[in-house]
């Protein structure tokens, strides 16, 4: 497989590493679809239902949601026709629970025609104090989505979405300082440990995070070879 052709790939990192900003990006370059596990949680969580009140019970504190929930979710999602073109995995597998499910489910009917198989995995290594200081810092506008940043990403007309032109900007309710240290502490225990797996298999490259977002990009670029 020549660089290029990597279209099917997970990017993994701590809590604030910019695995959503930088998989946006790289998913528009190669024209595949991003899937954020996170924004699936949220979305249902936002529906109220009691599965939706399960997941925003365990996203408040920083949990992670049971493995075959989210596991499920990510599998219908990247097996949807409109995504065959590929995916990019944002924040999907944390665990190596979810690793075992998913590389189970990949190879089973309905699912083993499909070319599910992930190529590449994205390592955004970032240390601590930028941590703290990327996911305290950032807003959402209320209308599209578009996410900021006080110091990194400004909107270009003070107050104003660059996206959409809306108004009102939002914090998600899981970025404060406390729910910080609790995802820093499952990121370290439980997802840490799919690093190692992916990097023997052969599949892992590591970015560093630190910087500018285009700069991150930049690095992102040399190594998938768009
Ligand atoms: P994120 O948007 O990636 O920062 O994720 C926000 C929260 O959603 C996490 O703190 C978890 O509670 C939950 N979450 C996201 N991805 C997963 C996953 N792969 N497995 C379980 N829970 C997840």
């Amino acid at each position: 497989m020549t660089a290029n052709n990597f279209r099917h790939i997970i990017m993994v990192g701590p809590p604030g590493s910019g695995k959503g900003t930088q998989a946006a990006i790289l998913a528009e370059k190669l024209q595949i679809t991003t899937i954020s596990a996170g924004e699936l949680l949220r979305a249902e969580a936002r529906t109220g239902s009691e599965l939706g009140k399960q997941i925003a019970a365990r996203i408040d504190f920083g949990k992670l949601v049971p493995p075959e929930i989210i596991v499920r979710a990510m599998i219908q999602e990247i097996a949807k026709p409109e995504n065959s073109a590929g995916y990019i995995m944002d924040g999907f597998p944390r665990s190596m629970d979810q690793v075992g499910l998913f590389d189970e489910a990949i190879s089973k009917e309905p699912y083993s025609d499909k070319n599910l198989t992930p190529d590449l995995v994205l390592f955004l290594q970032v240390p601590d104090d930028y941590i703290y200081d990327r996911i305290l810092g950032r807003s959402q506008c209320a209308k599209c989505g578009e996410m900021y940043h006080e110091k990194f990403k400004t909107p270009k007309v003070f107050g104003v979405c660059d996206r959409c032109g809306g108004k009102e900007f939002t914090k998600r309710a899981d970025d404060t300082y406390e729910t910080v240290v609790s995802r820093l502490r499952t990121y370290r225990s439980v997802t840490a440990p799919v690093i190692p797996y992916y990097e023997e298999k052969g599949l892992l490259k590591c970015i560093d995070g630190t910087g500018p977002i285009d700069v991150v990009s930049e690095k992102i670029r040399k190594v998938v070879g768009y």
